[in-house]
């Protein structure tokens, strides 16, 4: 540090010394000091937040699809023929993908860079290489949990890569690649407030995305907490913070994001779900869904462990690829 920056600390450090002795005295004539009156600010909502939204029943989709997860076996390997969705995208020049932008370790934006980061990113720009042989040949489009499917059905994107759950219920809507990640879904709590789980949360406000499989499980949980829908995971951790709700229930990789981000907060129960991720993909588009099955192929042997190192072994400790299966 430069002199005059010291100098100026020390000023500061001087000043900050002499308020805490005004404090002081203040606190020992026993009087109290004249507040200036003030009002408790309003807490404020994100939006679009519900408390105990409205959650479609999943009873009118077919629920045994078999093993959601057995995707579409690789074919071609890497080709792209003429008249294949992969050779659009190349002639597009770019791949259009749907990613989340407020998740710590899996999609968010950094700070200092201004550029998404994370292991969805990373799995991404895979696809991106593998078409172009250029990583950066993306244009992301940040979605909420609920926007996944509508992007897919509408063709805003080619494929979305957002901590997105296999089931059967999605796969009535859309198509999708092998798994390329296992999560389960825990809670997450503030330390001092003493849960250890769900079953210590009813009656309580517990925080989900619209449009995600936590939001359903916290609703059809045995407890009976009270779920509380929000746009993105970020909102649920400010709502955490702001005592707003009493808990965040989801992935357990979306919660060690957010432990890391607040120290004051940590992951609590057993995983009580089985979260496989893949890659959403059009449902007509089965060649692309053969392609980037061909690319995870790809991923498993080379580059995945490094990338779950670097983004989730600190958190969550070692961890291998998922093995693929095909129907
Ligand atoms: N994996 C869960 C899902 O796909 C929760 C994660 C999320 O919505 O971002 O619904």
């Amino acid at each position: 540090m430069s002199s005059r920056g010291s100098g100026r600390l020390a000023a500061v450090l001087a000043a900050l010394l002499a308020g805490a002795l005004l404090l002081a005295g203040c606190g020992s004539a026993g009087e109290p000091p004249n507040l200036a009156p003030h009002v408790q600010a309003q807490r404020p909502t994100p939006a679009n937040a519900e408390v105990s939204p409205e959650i479609d029943s999943v009873g009118s989709v077919s629920e045994d699809c078999g093993d959601p997860t057995a995707s579409l076996r690789p074919k071609n390997g890497l080709a792209t023929p003429p008249g294949s969705t992969m050779a659009e995208i190349k002639k597009r020049g770019i791949l259009r993908v749907g990613v989340d932008q407020n998740t710590f370790l899996f999609g968010f934006r950094n700070p200092t860079t201004g550029n998404l980061e994370g292991f969805d990113i990373a799995i991404a720009r895979e696809i991106a290489k593998a078409l172009f042989g250029d990583p950066d040949r993306v244009r992301f489009k940040a979605i909420t949990s609920q926007q996944r499917i509508d992007v897919l059905r509408d063709g805003t994107v080619d494929v979305v890569v957002r901590t997105m759950t296999i089931n059967c219920e999605r796969r009535e809507q859309i198509e999708f690649s092998s798994v390329y990640f296992v999560a389960g879904q825990r809670v997450l709590v503030t330390k001092r407030s003493g849960y250890s789980g769900l079953a210590d949360l009813a009656g309580k406000k517990v925080c989900a995305t619209t449009g995600s499989t936590s939001l359903r499980n916290i609703a059809a949980a045995d407890s009976e907490p009270i779920p509380v829908a929000v746009e993105n995971w970020s909102d649920c951790l400010v709502l955490l913070q702001q005592g707003q709700v009493e808990a965040i229930s989801t992935d357990d990789t979306i919660l060690a994001g957010m432990a890391q981000q607040d120290p004051t907060t940590h992951v609590v129960g057993p995983k009580f779900t089985n979260e496989p991720y893949g890659v959403g993909i059009p449902k007509e588009d089965t060649d692309l869904v053969r392609y980037v099955n061909a690319v995870l192929q790809q991923v498993r042997k080379n580059t995945w462990q490094a990338v779950y190192d670097r983004w989730i072994e600190p958190a969550l400790g070692p961890g291998t690829p998922p093995e693929p299966t095909y129907k």
